[in-house]
């Protein structure tokens, strides 16, 4: 996933702009990521255990959704090695990510293109699930495959762990028939080739979204839900800046209500993601991710991000909440 465009202080200040590569960006007091809340769990990343598919709960306690089955997900994805877009590797996930999808019963269109990019053209392929609805009407649901271009670099959270979650609500919609009908989006080429900007960047979101306006679909598009870094063992989601405030907030009341208050917190942060395609050609749209470097994600695009940083019990609750989201959305 994803980069970081600016970190709010508590003042509203931008403070910085770090577009490129694995330079962070360091906040300098009034933090509005402030410790105090993520203290109980600093523990559980001190120490973590190697058996995180041991902490799942269990499916009838997340409305049906199987932290064990996104969790082997997560684990099959980190199998096939580094998957880059355009990669021999991403190739196998996608053959994947369309066997598992076809096995629940989905529908899926496949859409494959080719983007410049500073590695230079390369092949990528975005994968959509239709579920049908009853009036005009469409949900979207989002995540990105591909992995960031680094030696070694499995992506077990950024691009694992929200896949996992996407194949696992895939296989409890597809059997669903709603009012509005249902989208599931598999993005490719969301890591930027080389240094994340406007253009090397989202490659499979902004493909979508274009393909969507021409069609007039987008305009369809009643909300538009993306998940990204959903793993780590103790994640806390923050308000992304420039989603939809009305959808968050659905989003985060869902949350709430389900008593995980203490996960998707009331703390806000500004991230550049496969949302904003959506956003800028007006979709309502949300991002759910966990981006905090400091405390949560300190693996983040480096070759740590592994299986053993992944916990089956955060997969649930971020299956658990957007299931949740998409009954009141199909209730609206
Ligand atoms: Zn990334």
């Amino acid at each position: 996933m994803a980069s970081f465009s600016r970190i709010i202080l508590s003042t509203g200040a931008f403070v910085c702009l770090i577009p490129t590569g694995l330079t962070g960006c360091k906040t300098t007091g009034n933090d509005s990521s402030g410790t105090a809340t993520q203290s109980p769990f600093v523990s559980a990343v001190a120490s973590p255990s190697p058996q995180s598919a041991d902490d799942a709960l269990a499916p009838e306690k997340t409305g049906g959704f199987d932290g064990k089955r996104a969790f082997a997900h997560v684990a099959k994805l980190v199998s096939f090695g580094p998957h880059p877009s355009g990669s021999p590797a991403i190739a196998q996930v996608q053959e994947y990510l369309l066997s598992e999808l076809k096995s629940y019963g989905c529908s899926v269109e496949t859409d494959a293109f080719s983007s410049d990019t500073p590695a230079g053209r390369l092949p990528m392929k975005n994968i959509l699930v239709k579920i049908p609805g009853d009036k005009p009407g469409v949900i979207l649901l989002g995540t990105h495959y591909d992995t960031k271009k680094l030696d070694n670099f499995v992506g077990a959270d950024d691009g694992g762990s929200s896949t996992g979650v996407m194949l696992e609500l895939a296989r409890l919609l597809c059997t669903q028939h709603g009012r509005y009908a249902a989208w599931i989006a598999f993005f490719d080429g969301e890591e930027a080739v080389k240094d994340w900007s406007e253009t090397d960047s989202r490659y499979g979101s902004r493909q979508m979204a274009a393909r969507l306006a021409i069609s007039g679909d987008i305009s369809k598009i009643r909300a538009f839900l993306l998940a990204d870094i959903v793993g780590t063992r103790a994640p806390h989601f923050k308000r992304e800046s420039s989603s939809t405030k009305w959808l968050v907030d659905l989003i985060w009341r869902a949350a709430r209500n389900l008593g995980y208050a203490n996960i998707f917190v009331d703390e806000s942060a500004p991230i550049d993601d496969d949302h904003d395609p959506f956003l800028k050609r007006n979709v309502p749209s949300a991002d759910v991710i966990d981006l905090d470097r400091e405390h949560d994600v300190p693996y983040w695009h480096t070759p740590q991000d592994t299986l053993d940083k992944i916990s089956a019990r955060s997969l649930a609750i971020v299956g658990h909440v957007f299931q949740e989201s998409v009954k009141q959305l199909q209730a609206k």
